[in-house]
């Protein structure tokens, strides 16, 4: 697995820069089926100040595609995250901030997950919804009633 840990034991106090590639294979080491794609990039800034304390700013920026729940073709999102992570090393030397990149990308998805207006792909669209038309809102159009009331707008 391509983790992105960070050795503790052989360095002494200080500040470092590390680079980590989340891809693809990166999220699909957590059993994730969502991300349909990823590029994104960490940058940390690590300070080690003794034994006890190792602080990490982190900068999550790229791009992960998940699924469009209007057109079922790949969405992709922006990722932009700078989130501050503290470690207590005690016996243990390394130090594994895969999970917090993990969590972090998981925490920039959107709950809609939907193409801009007008960016889905058309066929697909129509062949769900049945030219479903006139919702303004993109909430209306993933409800189990969006469908329906399609019908009910046709004449
Ligand atoms: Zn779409």
């Amino acid at each position: 697995m391509k983790a992105f840990i960070i050795h503790l034991n052989d360095w002494a106090e200080g500040e470092r820069r590390l680079r980590f590639h989340a891809d693809l294979e990166f999220f699909q080491e957590f059993d994730n089926t969502e991300i349909l794609d990823a590029d994104v990039n960490v940058e940390a800034r690590v300070v080690k100040k003794g034994r006890e304390k190792v602080e990490a700013d982190l900068h999550l920026s790229g791009t992960v595609s998940v699924l469009c729940t209007r057109c079922l073709e790949p969405l992709e999102v922006h990722v932009d995250q700078a989130p501050a992570e503290v470690f207590t090393p005690g016996e243990n030397p390394d130090w594994d901030l895969s999970q917090a990149v993990y969590d972090y990308v998981c925490l920039s998805l959107p709950l809609q997950r939907v193409h801009p207006e007008g960016a889905c792909n058309p066929d697909t669209v129509r062949f769900l919804s049945h030219e479903e038309r006139g919702d303004e809102e993109a909430g209306a159009k993933n409800s189990p009633f969006a469908a329906l009331k399609g019908l009910f707008d046709s004449k």
